[in-house]
């Protein structure tokens, strides 16, 4: 039975129902976060829980336990005995049930915490051979610094690459590659890995952040500056980040293959680095 958390209470999933009027049905007007939980410790918890402060903020969602995000996350992997077990959790905010109207209603309502914890299998394959992905044109609004479970044109075009027997689809906007549906993207050129710069036009992914740290400390050149689609044919390598993918190389990007079509050392650096980073931390956590 799988337990779940809905608005302050744990329970079996199968018994939990949402209004029919829950603005995050009728408008998507809400946000979500989901954390890694590597048997034993969720994986920056504290950059989880920054972010979903932020994404709360810019939509004025009013979510006055914010701060209970860590225990129930951390009571959805007891209660569904994940504890020695790679899970992600999943939590989602909206603005709560009220009649449906463009305003925002007034401010008794309370927000609809919705969140569950699942088994996770990482795509091992993928991370050691590599993926291919496409290439479309960014259709996504402009405020995707926001965490906002409105994803329609992500899922659209996640399921337009997968029909294609790919692992994911890179953004183009204006000429200049942005993200990925549900990853950031990174490309290495002449050893200097670069990454579009925190903007409206991505998300602030806690791996992101942390791929940058390890990146720097591992004596990388870095630069946050965005890499336009013409100058494809000049990278050597690239790699996709995300919560469940880590560090995923792209050997094929739109076609073309990526420097030599397999994941390349710069990769393999970053790579090894969030796996030792991984490793310590699990080490400190038994110590
Ligand atoms: N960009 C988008 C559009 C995403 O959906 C995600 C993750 O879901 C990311 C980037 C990566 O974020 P994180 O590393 O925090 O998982």
């Amino acid at each position: 039975m799988i337990i779940a958390y809905i608005n302050g209470r744990f329970l079996p999933k199968q018994e939990i129902t949402i209004s029919p009027d829950d603005r995050g049905f009728l408008f998507a007007d809400g946000v979500y976060e989901v954390i890694r939980w590597y048997e034993g410790f969720f994986y920056d918890m504290e950059g989880h829980l920054t972010r979903l402060k932020r994404s709360l903020r810019e939509l004025r969602i009013d979510w006055k336990e914010t701060d209970s995000y860590p225990s129930i996350a951390r009571e959805l992997i007891k209660m569904n005995g994940f504890e020695d077990k790679p899970a992600m959790v999943y939590l989602q905010v909206t603005r709560g049930a009220a009649p449906r109207t463009h305003s925002f209603p007034s401010s008794e309502i309370s927000p609809t915490i919705y969140g569950y914890a699942f088994d996770f299998v990482p795509d091992r394959k993928g991370i050691e051979s590599g993926i291919r992905v496409m290439l479309k044109e960014d259709i996504r609004w402009s405020r995707c610094d926001i965490k906002s479970i409105a994803l329609l044109p992500n899922t659209l075009s996640f399921q337009e690459a997968y029909e294609k027997g790919m692992k994911e689809c890179l953004f183009v906007r204006n000429g200049i590659i942005t993200e990925g549906s549900r990853s950031n993207a990174f490309f290495v050129i002449n050893k200097i890995l670069f990454t579009h710069p925190e903007s409206n036009f991505v998300l602030s992914g806690v791996t992101r952040k942390n791929i940058l740290r390890i990146a720097q400390e591992s004596g990388i050149q870095v630069k946050e500056e965005a890499v336009p689609e013409s100058s494809l044919p000049a990278i050597d390598e690239a790699f996709i980040s995300n919560t469940s993918a880590e560090v995923t190389p792209v050997i094929e990007i739109g076609g073309m293959k990526v420097g030599a079509g397999v994941p390349g050392p710069v990769t393999r650096l970053i790579y090894e680095g969030f796996g030792r980073e991984i490793s310590k931390l699990k080490i400190s956590r038994t110590l």
